[in-house]
């Protein structure tokens, strides 16, 4: 018998945050991975395209990795696969109809990542890799397909929620497989790591049944046009409006890239179900009478360069908003996102609006457990042990808080973060000593992980102060200044307005120059910079409380 070893859970992200879900399990030479997933940056990220887990652990184990599991097809679940996978030496894939056509279709818009070997299941299948034996068990969220996993390993069945909620009714969906959780439990699970987004929002989810209810009730009252702004993904939403559309005769435009991609590949591969003739292109909406058209569009966020900012804008080429339009925000808003929401809601009835809003009914329901439901997740698996995943850490110990009020002991309440290496076996869960690398991996444009700190923060700068910058020609020889220093500033002062301090900023680059430079006869340009940096820097801060970046440039001849 060699010594008894732990399972390794790794969690890359997801735990300290909502968005990029990738978690690891080792166990010898066995390692696999569940979901890889993307987040969408802060507001002081400018440039930042989305951040995806750290995986330099894995660099040298990639033998070791056999596979990985992917539980939905969220972005925050999908979003890494094309730019880690072929870091990762490019392991199979194992998931769900659906989500494998996300994924693959996602994959067509990065012709450089590699050629996926990607895997269909079906929930009743079991599958080994390694000594990991996974078997699948249905929930309900906001997209279909979605899927938990149960993990038989070398030292017991470990119970992974995915994200999940429980609709008895739930739209284009079957009701969560209570029967097979309950058959997974009986053999007796060592721990549960279960979904922690809503731990905060007590009671029940709204079942998506209710939501398409209400939502009838503006299907009943409005005069003209509907506009229902929502999220892509939510494909449970866009079935309700059109089932809605179907049973009041309307017809629906889908508009936004992300949201007609959805719903093609849903409705191709049978989910998303509409009649013939009931989905018209968006530029044929004005052949038909307004008390006959729904658009279902992105952009319920106030973000930027969604749909309905650009029919709010009056830059949509075939939607204005005009008397009698119903518009409805299905969504919840992202927190951050209140201000521009409430201006959007302002305009709309300027523009002659009704505007719906999930505050004044239950038009939206997030896919995400609420405490009831975790609870009922719980209690249904009974495992020994308990890691909440999924969320901000603040969500994590309230779930944790969940589990104790439902009997789990809080000694084996396991609290994590991104990076922590849990140790897990038979008796015991531990955090080790160790810690793996699980900072942010940033993707800008085309490159992954080139924009680091330094970068990021030049941009805050540039974007918070603006920039200056100062050119300087010296004379190779003795490293005086030739001339008057050049100055080209954007974002910071106006420099026509500017004059006294664009004189006072030109004399002291000179003064730092020669300075620097008659101290020995040759010049450290970088050392010269830095000077100018950090000395015009302080200038301009006494003189307009401001920092913008700095960017000296020497030419010398
Ligand atoms: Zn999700």
């Amino acid at each position: 018998m060699t010594k008894k070893q732990n399972l390794r859970i790794i969690p890359l992200g997801g735990l300290e945050e909502i968005g990029r879900n990738m978690m690891i399990l080792e166990y010898g030479d066995d390692i696999i991975i569940i979901d890889m997933g993307l987040q969408f940056p802060e507001e002081d990220m400018p440039g930042i395209d989305y951040i995806i887990p750290n995986t330099a652990y894995l660099k040298d184990k990639k033998e070791k990795i056999k596979g990985i599991i992917i539980t939905h097809g969220h972005y925050d679940h999908i979003g890494a696969v094309p730019h880690s996978m072929a870091r990762l030496g490019n392991p199979p894939i194992y998931t769900t109809p659906l989500t494998r056509g996300i994924i693959l279709r996602r994959q067509e818009d990065f012709p450089k990542a590699p050629k996926l070997n990607i895997h269909q299941i079906n929930k009743d299948d079991k599958i080994k890799l390694g000594c990991f034996e996974i078997e699948f068990f249905h929930v309900n969220h906001n997209i279909p397909d979605g899927v938990g996993l149960a993990i038989k390993t070398p030292v017991g069945i470990i119970v992974h929620s995915g994200d999940f909620k429980f609709d008895h009714s739930p739209i284009g969906d079957e009701p969560a497989d209570i029967s097979r959780i309950t058959q997974i439990a009986n053999q007796g699970v060592l721990i549960l790591m279960s979904d922690s987004t809503n731990a905060e929002k007590p009671g029940h989810s709204i079942s998506e049944k209710d939501i398409q209810d209400n939502i009838e009730i503006i299907f009943k009252e409005a005069p003209g046009r509907i506009i229902i702004a929502t999220f892509a993904s939510l494909i449970s939403r866009i079935q309700e409006v059109i089932n809605l559309a179907e049973k009041h005769n309307r017809k629906v435009a889908v508009d936004g890239y992300s949201m007609r991609m959805n719903v093609e590949i849903t409705k191709k591969m049978g989910y998303l179900k509409a009649k013939r003739g009931t989905l018209i292109r968006i530029k044929d909406i004005n052949d038909y009478p307004a008390q006959k058209i729904v658009v279902l569009c992105t952009g319920a966020q106030g973000e930027g360069n969604a749909v309905l900012m650009r029919i709010i804008n009056q830059e949509h080429r075939y939607v204005r908003i005009q008397k009698g339009d119903a518009v409805v925000f299905s969504s919840s808003v992202v927190p951050g996102n209140e201000r521009s929401v409430q201006g959007l809601k302002d305009v709309l009835w300027k523009q002659g609006a009704r505007v719906y809003h999930y505050q004044m009914m239950d038009i939206h329901a997030g896919g995400h457990g609420q405490v009831e439901d975790l609870k009922m997740m719980i209690n249904l698996i009974r495992p020994k042990f308990f890691l909440p995943i999924h969320g901000n850490y603040y969500m994590l110990k309230l779930h944790g808080e969940i589990a104790e009020s439902v009997g789990i002991p809080s000694k084996n309440v396991m609290v994590a973060t991104n990076g922590n290496v849990i140790l897990l076996n038979q008796n015991s869960i531990k955090l080790d000593r160790e810690k793996v690398p699980a900072n942010y991996v940033m993707v800008d444009g085309l490159g992954v992980g080139d924009v680091g700190q330094i970068v990021l923060r030049d941009r805050q700068a540039m974007a918070k102060d603006g920039m200056l910058v100062i050119i300087t020609v010296i004379n190779s020889k003795t490293g005086k200044v030739i001339g008057e220093p050049d100055i080209i500033s954007r974002g910071f002062v106006y420099l026509r307005e500017s004059k006294e301090l664009l004189s006072q900023t030109r004399k002291k680059t000179k003064e730092i120059i020669n300075q620097t430079a008659s101290s020995e006869h040759t010049v450290n340009l970088n050392y010269v910079k830095e000077n100018i940096r950090d000395k015009i820097g302080q200038l301009l801060y006494t003189k307009t409380q401001r920092r913008p970046m700095v960017l000296p440039v020497i030419i010398e001849i």
